[in-house]
């Protein structure tokens, strides 16, 4: 079986452009399976010449913020824990809030592999903005633009190293 890497965090850090970036069109290769994929998209990567199953959690971003934890334990606890890895995002330019927080503490409580990515980190003070993610206890932030691309690569060889 593929290593199953699942990217998770609260709505609009950028899971989905991340997975995109990730998985190119290699997607069109994972079947839908029914009743799964609204609340999860699944797709193959090639990290570092290693194939592995990327999860985007989508589903979460339909719940209203105040249900999001809830929604996240039906909906996506398994994806969770059936992670190899969790590609844990949080959004650099918004800094850490209260969710990603909440979302941090619990994966820490599953004692699950995890990897911190702050993204939107493009421009002049990108790097600079992710380091407030230490805080997170998650360990070191990995500085990515999923949207431009910046630190993608960097990010695959931090991924291929715990799988
Ligand atoms: P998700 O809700 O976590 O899946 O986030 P999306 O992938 O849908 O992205 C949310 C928004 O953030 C979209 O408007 C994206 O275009 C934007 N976004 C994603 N990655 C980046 C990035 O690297 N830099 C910037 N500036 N915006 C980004
Ligand atoms: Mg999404």
């Amino acid at each position: 079986d593929l290593p199953v890497v699942v990217i998770a965090g609260r709505p609009n850090v950028g899971k989905s452009t991340l997975f995109n970036r990730l998985v190119g069109r290699r997607q069109a290769l994972v079947a839908d399976t029914p009743g799964v994929t609204r609340d999860r998209k699944e797709g193959i990567a090639l990290i570092r010449g290693r194939h592995v199953r990327l999860v985007d959690t989508a589903g979460l971003e339909e719940a209203a913020p105040e249900t999001l934890f809830g929604r996240m334990r039906a909906s996506s606890e398994s994806a969770l824990d059936e992670a190899d890895l969790i590609l844990f995002c949080i959004d650099a330019r918004s800094g850490i809030t209260p969710a990603d927080e909440h979302f941090a503490q619990w994966i820490r409580r599953r004692n699950r592999p995890v990897l911190l990515v702050a993204n939107k980190t493009e421009g002049r003070l990108g790097a600079a903005s992710a380091m407030e993610a230490y805080a997170l206890g998650l360990g070191e932030p990995q500085a990515i633009s999923a949207e431009h691309g910046e630190g993608v690569t960097d990010l695959m060889w931090e991924i291929a190293e715990r799988l």
